[in-house]
């Protein structure tokens, strides 16, 4: 626990078992529900299920739904809160279907809505958000097609409300709503001065993309009462940035929010609803604190925020409370999936043993650290001197090498030096107090990289992108001591698919402490947190294409089983092909014809010639990622 802080950054859900594996505990207050990893694992393996695979936990997002929801409900309750609670989850945090699907029937009791931002999005809620008590908030550019189905949803009796990100959409929707006789339900997304702090900082603020001024505000529903559709503005909205770290920056935006809200009310606007947008942060890297993957408050405090935040600003303004509505994705989708990766080898540059013997009219460079690995007994407490010249004769010999001065196997040996010294240098480290900056970086230097069966570009988009800290832990033998420090790389042919921060003992580390493999025995690590945006944000960076999924229930009737709903298969290899605009058949044709050519010259045999025909068509029909088990 110590290591992995699993129980810092896994939301209640996740522990580490006595028998050390990874133990998912999916009913927050109801630990007897617990669900071993380790048999996941078994009976993905024997149902055959390739991996690396998606595994959704159902239970988790259900759980999340409530706890949002009810939260508000509690701090409304206790703040004597006058108006309602209505959020809606927005979809494009994670569009899967199954997911949207779960949480409109998780979220059923509370009237939880959805928030689409697209086109696309839009027809998904239409048809997904059948309850006419629940809100469907619409945010995003939107062109006449997008504001006409919002008013066939109001047509079919939904609380769809169009919220004008910029003056023109309110002008368009006004002109379309008259022409179709059909009433709107409009909400005006504010420009907010507050900033969040963190990677979406750029979502307030006067260069925000979204968003009426003040001024366009007071002008809109000036517009909208001219056109007599006073009654139709009900909503403000504003939102300034997804994962807030800091919890001021939420009590300032709805402070500045709230006042906005108020003068509009005393204008005579009679404004519902108040949507505070997203926000609501996931303590990723488990440090509690404004780092940029964490934040430095809980769910609940973030909502007592926006209650009693909300509840001061109207009292002191004589005003109504409003409904509040929030947006949070993340909060709701993050814990529920995670990937599961098989490691599959080890790269490690210090351990490559080469033949060091000493040999005649060796080159001096080589000589040079002959001698100072010999002298190390007697001469090897300086240990900042071994290192600059260590480091400065490898260089030279680099350097040397391109210009034909010394040998390749020259170079081997001074490669080989040149580890045994860093491995000596970072065992002394350990022993001295004071350790020089540059010695600092040998236990990454040294550390193994351990070749992963994904692809970060699929699975950690934001890992890559925005040096987001997600949490990877090993799935089984966490009670034995990790004596192996690594970074993950990935099995894309891309230096930059890789993983090299780790929640780690004292905050973000380079390293992962990780166990040694074990020659026969599969070794699988969870890659967590990457139900929001993760899911679906992943490109087809080198071919890969989407996991395998499971999906996870507990069983009711046994809290330490459970059950494979649903297994959805990932992108064959023949899928890729095709969204790249190939035609798998045609090349599993065109392929069949050459062995054929080859066959009738007699450079294949007949037999072997369908072997390999039928290999080629199987690996088109496959899987995209390594395949590990026969
Ligand atoms: N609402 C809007 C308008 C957004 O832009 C976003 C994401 O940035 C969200 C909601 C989701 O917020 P979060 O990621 O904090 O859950």
């Amino acid at each position: 626990e110590r290591l992995y802080r699993v129980k810092r950054w896994g939301g209640g859900y996740f522990e580490i078992g006595d028998n050390g594996n990874l133990h998912i505990t999916p009913v927050p207050g109801n630990p007897q529900v617990r669900i071993d990893f380790k048999s996941v694992i078994e009976e993905m393996k024997q149902e055959g299920i390739q991996f690396p695979v998606v595994v959704r936990f159902h239970d988790i997002l259900r759980s999340q739904v409530a706890e949002l929801n009810q939260t508000f409900r509690n701090q409304i309750e206790e703040a004597e809160y006058q108006g309602k609670y209505m959020g809606v989850y927005p979809v494009k945090v994670n569009q899967m279907r199954e997911v949207v699907e779960e949480i409109v029937d998780a979220g059923a009791p509370f009237d939880y809505g959805l928030e689409a931002g697209s086109k696309a999005e839009l027809l998904t809620v239409l048809a997904f958000n059948t309850n006419e008590s629940a809100l469907t908030i619409l945010n995003g550019y939107k062109d006449e097609e997008f504001m006409r189905l919002a008013l066939l949803g109001r047509k079919l009796g939904r609380k769809i409300i169009v919220v004008v990100e910029k003056y023109s959409e309110l002008l368009s929707l006004v002109r379309i709503s008259k022409e179709l006789e059909i009433d709107p339900i409009i909400g005006l997304r504010s420009k907010m001065t507050v900033k969040g702090r963190g990677k979406w900082e750029s979502s307030g603020g006067d260069r925000a993309k979204f968003g009426l001024t003040i001024a366009e505000i007071i002008n809109a529903a000036r517009y909208l009462e001219q056109q007599g559709l006073a009654h139709t503005l009900k909503l403000l909205h504003f939102h300034i940035g997804s994962q807030l770290v800091d919890i001021r920056s939420v009590k300032d935006a709805v402070a500045e929010g709230g006042r906005i809200y108020a003068e509009l009310r005393k204008m005579g606007v009679d404004l519902e609803f108040v949507d505070v947008g997203g926000g609501l942060g996931i303590d990723y890297d488990g440090t509690q604190s404004t780092s940029d993957s964490s934040r430095n408050y809980s769910m609940q405090e973030y909502v007592a925020d926006v209650v009693y935040g909300m509840k001061e600003v109207c009292d002191l303004e004589g005003v109504p409370h409003p409904n509040l509505v929030s947006e949070s994705g993340r909060a709701i989708t993050a814990h529920h999936s995670c990937v599961v990766a098989q490691i599959v080898g080890e790269i490690k540059n210090s351990t490559v043993q080469f033949d060091t013997s000493e040999e005649e009219d060796e080159h001096v460079f080589v000589r040079n650290m002959r001698g100072l690995v010999s002298s190390l007994e007697e001469d090897g407490d300086n240990l900042q001197e071994i290192f600059n010249d260590a480091s400065q004769w490898k260089e030279q010999a680099i350097d040397a090498f391109k210009l034909r001065v010394i040998s390749l196997s020259e170079l081997a040996k001074i490669e080989t030096f040149y580890w045994q010294l860093m491995t000596y240098l970072h065992r002394k480290i350990k022993e001295v107090e004071f350790v020089p900056e540059e010695l600092q970086e040998l236990q990454y230097d040294l550390s193994s990289q351990y070749l992963c069966n994904f692809s970060v570009f699929q699975s950690a988009a934001d890992t890559w992108a925005i040096d987001q800290v997600l949490p990877v832990v090993p799935l089984i033998r966490m009670n034995e001591k990790p004596t192996v420090n690594c970074s993950l790389v990935d099995i894309t042919c891309d230096s930059d698919g890789k993983i090299d921060q780790f929640v780690g003992e004292n905050g973000v580390a380079d390293v992962l402490p990780i166990h040694p493999l074990k020659p026969g025995e599969d070794y699988f690590i969870g890659l967590f947190l990457t139900g929001a945006y993760q899911d679906v944000m992943g490109d087809m960076h080198n071919l890969f294409g989407r996991l395998n999924e499971v999906h996870i229930f507990s069983d009711d009737d046994d809290p330490e089983d459970f059950y494979i709903e649903e297994v959805v298969t990932g992108s064959s290899v023949s899928n890729v092909l095709s969204i790249m605009q190939y035609n798998p058949s045609a090349m599993a044709q065109d392929v069949k014809r050459i062995i054929d050519k080859h066959v009738a010259a007699g450079s294949i045999k007949p037999r072997e010639g369908v072997k390999w025909t039928d290999f080629y068509e199987d690996c088109l029909h496959g899987y995209t990622y390594l395949k590990t088990s026969k």
